[in-house]
């Protein structure tokens, strides 16, 4: 059963499908890749496609729509800091909803009262 979900997540990755089927066990989630940070290790100076930009709404809503209940876990990371983007409280709210397990990837400069209680269980 793990080998045949593996072998559809591989598939469906290879093939560019959004509305996936298979069980990924890890979905991670870049909603921004705005930092307010300049570390010399970071990707975003070897990432050609940074933007400094928000994942546009439309885009989040379908994921968030699509996939919550389809992973074990879902990583807010990736290249930026995710507590800066715009909707942030809003992806996490989604989320939190559905029973998934978060794991965020922060540098806690952006963490607020409001953000910290957010995020707590
Ligand atoms: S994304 Fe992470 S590694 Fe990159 S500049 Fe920001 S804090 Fe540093």
């Amino acid at each position: 059963m793990k080998s045949q979900n593996a072998a559809l997540c591989e598939k469906e990755f290879r093939e560019g499908i959004v509305d996936v089927t298979c069980r990924p066990q890890v979905a991670w989630l870049e909603i921004t890749d705005r930092c307010q940070l300049d570390c010399v290790m970071c990707l975003r100076k070897m990432d050609v496609n940074v933007t400094s930009s928000d994942m546009p709404r439309e885009v989040s809503t379908r994921l968030l729509t699509s996939c919550p209940r389809r992973s074990d876990l879902w990583r807010f990371s990736g290249s930026g800091e995710p507590m800066l983007a715009k909707d942030f409280e809003y992806y996490l709210g989604r989320l939190q909803e559905t029973g998934a397990r978060i794991e965020i990837t922060t540098n806690a400069q952006a963490f607020t009262e409001d953000k910290l209680q957010a995020v707590l269980p």
